[in-house]
Parts: C-alpha cells; structure tokens; sequence
C-alpha cells in the first residue's frame, strides 16, 4: 500500500504519494538471484554504449560551453566551471575517447577555470566556495602545462578563520567545516606537499567541540547535536550523514582519535536509530518524512556513513543498516528529478558501487550497472536542473558516473568519498 504524505510546496499543501519522486525500476521485478562472476553482470556492449553516450555528450558540453549557455560567473565544483573542468579531468586520464578526439581536455580544462579567484564566492567549501575553485584552477594548471600550484596558500589562510568552535560556522558539507575539511583532504592528495594536518585536525577539533557543546547547550539527550540554518539535517550535503562520515576517515588526527570511542561513537551508534522502516533516513530530525532518497537527503549517502563506522567499530549493526540502504535505493533511487550527482540516479549509484566493495557481492554491482543502463537510455537535457550541465546538478555528473563504471573498482562518489590520507 502506498503511504500518502503531505508536502508544503509553495505555499500550498499538496497530497503526494512518496514514490511519485521515482520512476519504477524495471529491473528491480527481474533481478536474478545470484551471480558468478563479473562477466555475469556487465553485459557485453556496455563499454560501447558508455563510449559512444560520452563522444556524443562531450560535444553537447563543448557547444554549450563555446555558445555562452554556461555562466562563467559560477565558478564553483557544485554547479560551476570547476565541476565540469573535474569530469573533463577525469575523462582524459580514462583515455576512454583518446582515438576519437583531436583536442586535449586538460587544456580545455585549464582554459574554463583559469580565471577562478577567490573573489568570485564567500564560501569556504570544496563544493560551493573559492577554496574548490582554486583548488581546481591549481589541478587544471598542473594537469595542462604542469604549473606548480601557487593559490593554495589562500586556502590554508582559511583555516585560522574556522578553528574555533566560536566563529558561527556552520558545520556541514556544503557550506560548513566539514566542507571546508573536503578541499583540504583531496588538495593534500593531488599535491602531498600541500598537505596540513596540524590545520585538519582543529577543523575536527571545532567540529568536535560544536556538536558537543551545542548538544550540552539545549539540553538534548543526544551526543552531538548540528544545525545548518536552524534545521537538524541528517544527509550527506548539510548533516550529520557528512560530518560523521569526514570525522570517521579523518580518524587519524588526534582530535578524532581522543573521542572515537566514546562521543563519536556514541553519535554513531544514535545515527543508527535514525534508519526508517524502509530503509531510508529522513531529511531532518523530527519531519518525520520518508520521501528523499537523494545523497543530499537520505539513504544514498548515509551508506558511505555506515560501511566507514562498520570499519571502525565492527559491530554488524552498521553493515546491516548500509545494506538496507542499499535496498532502498535500488527500489526508491531511480529519480524523475534527473540524472546528477547530488539528487540524482548517477549519484545514487554510488551506494551500489561502494557496497560492492564493502561486500564482495556481484548484486551491488549489476544494482549499479543497471543505473547505468538508465543513464544511458537518458537522450535529454536535464530539464529540472537549475544547472543542467554541471557536475553536481546535470550532465557533467553524468558523465562523471559512467566514467567510474568503466573502472569501477576506483570509483568513488566525486569530491566526497575519498580513502583514507
Ligand atoms: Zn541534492
């Protein structure tokens, strides 16, 4: 039976059924039971398929870029320049199009992101801010022409600004320190001499001290309690899903380590009890709803959260939950608002991708081939994207996603997920 929920929307209030967001997954109703190998579940043509949606895509992009279709004044990796520079990136080191194009990506690369400066955003993030941008302009510089990277000081100034728990930051990933955290973590892996961990890990320390002191402050029976714009968000984009994740792979600096068996874990262990009966977790503490099963808000990114607290504390009470995840996404996850990163069923197939290498399970992989095969049937623009061609929003995602299919092992949910440093 299907659960009717009521959505505010413009001011009106609109009676929704919760899987009107998604279209039915036709894979779902015949999914075989079991495979025996990789062979079993990448069907012979998909790297065709993949090469030939990324030829003819990679035009799209050049023509929409060259025509003005994509603002140069959004420089940012979530919507901006510097995502689709990320992708172009990415495909040039696949070599997937080497034989079938004249030109360099790198180059193009460099040329879309040259002029980013610290200017063009307030922010602070890796996602939303001019930390990413010119982290990006450093890596499109090295990349193309071998530039050694000269803004990255301004970013490390940054910092000082963040490391107390007093300064009013917020602490999520899109606007927050966790976010601020993420520039520094992939920085330090594509330029190790860049790396600061004495930076990172009072960036941990106030994130520490904020959830603590705020969960002491109202009183709540809760460890750690975080806020973006007054809402208690739970997904990966502004709450808990986010910050628990970084904290939990950043366990290493001494900040984390002092509370990564007691407070942390603790805050784990009540992450826990958010799941849903469906396997979802609500957007926010208290709604109530069961409706988003986005990376931004729900089950597709709390799985990164819990296989990595699986990790660290080994109680299967976390693997379960990454699974039911799983399952929720592979029923829930194939989403009519597009084919992105953010809120979209590219990036929903990361849950698959990352549970396959938690697991070893061939299911997880042929649930995200099969999100791939939706990608590919896809031969329009992203209508609902404010920014169509982005890496987060639109095409650029996209792209991303199938790309990491064709070495899927390395795959990992872009400017996010990350392996230990
Ligand atoms: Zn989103």
């Amino acid at each position: 039976m299907r659960i009717l929920i009521f959505q505010v929307l413009c001011g009106e209030v609109s009676r929704m059924p919760s899987d009107e967001r998604a279209f039915v997954n036709s894979y779902v109703t015949n999914e075989p039971s079991s495979f025996s190998s990789e062979q079993d579940v990448i069907p012979s043509n998909f790297r065709k398929r993949i090469e030939k949606f990324l030829f003819e895509k990679l035009k799209v992009l050049r023509e929409n870029l060259n025509d003005g279709n994509i603002s140069v004044k959004d420089v940012s990796v979530y919507t901006g320049l510097s995502g689709i520079a990320l992708m172009l990136i990415k495909l040039e080191k696949s070599q997937i199009l080497k034989d079938k194009i004249d030109f360099s990506l790198k180059d193009l690369a460099f040329k879309i992101t040259k002029h980013n400066d610290s200017k063009k955003s307030s922010a602070f993030t890796y996602l939303c801010g001019a930390p990413g941008a010119l982290y990006v302009k450093a890596l499109s510089g090295a990349e193309a022409k071998s530039l050694e990277p000269k803004n990255l000081k301004d970013i490390l100034d940054l910092g000082s600004s963040l490391c107390h728990s007093g300064s009013g930051a917020y602490d999520e990933y899109l606007y927050g320190r966790a976010g601020y955290l993420g520039c520094l973590v992939f920085m330090a892996k594509s330029f190790p001499t860049q790396k600061d961990e004495l930076v990172m890990d009072k960036i941990c320390q106030a994130m520490i001290d904020s959830g603590v002191n705020s969960a002491k402050r109202n009183r709540l029976n809760q460890p750690m309690h975080f806020e973006w714009h007054e809402s208690e968000y739970v997904g990966g984009a502004h709450g808990y899903a986010g910050i628990f994740y970084f904290l939990l792979k950043l366990r290493n600096c001494p900040s984390v380590q002092a509370v990564l068996h007691t407070v942390l874990k603790s805050a784990l262990y009540w992450f826990l009890e958010l799941q849903l009966d469906s396997g979802n977790y609500p957007s926010s503490i208290g709604s109530g709803r069961d409706k988003l099963v986005h990376w931004c808000h729900g089950a597709p990114s709390a799985v990164f959260t819990l296989i990595t607290a699986y990790e660290v504390y080994g109680d299967e009470k976390f693997k379960s939950a990454a699974l039911e995840c799983g399952q929720c996404v592979w029923k829930r996850g194939f989403l009519k608002k597009g084919y992105g990163i953010c809120h979209g069923t590219a990036g929903n197939a990361y849950t698959f991708l990352a549970l396959y290498r938690a697991t070893g399970n061939f299911q997880h992989l042929y649930r995200a081939v099969c999100f791939a095969q939706l990608c590919l049937d896809f031969d329009k623009p992203h209508r609902s994207a404010d920014r169509p061609f982005s890496l987060f929003e639109g095409l650029a995602g996209t792209m991303y996603f199938l790309i990491d299919m064709l070495d899927h092992e390395n795959a990992r949910f872009p400017c996010y997920e990350f392996d230990s440093i």
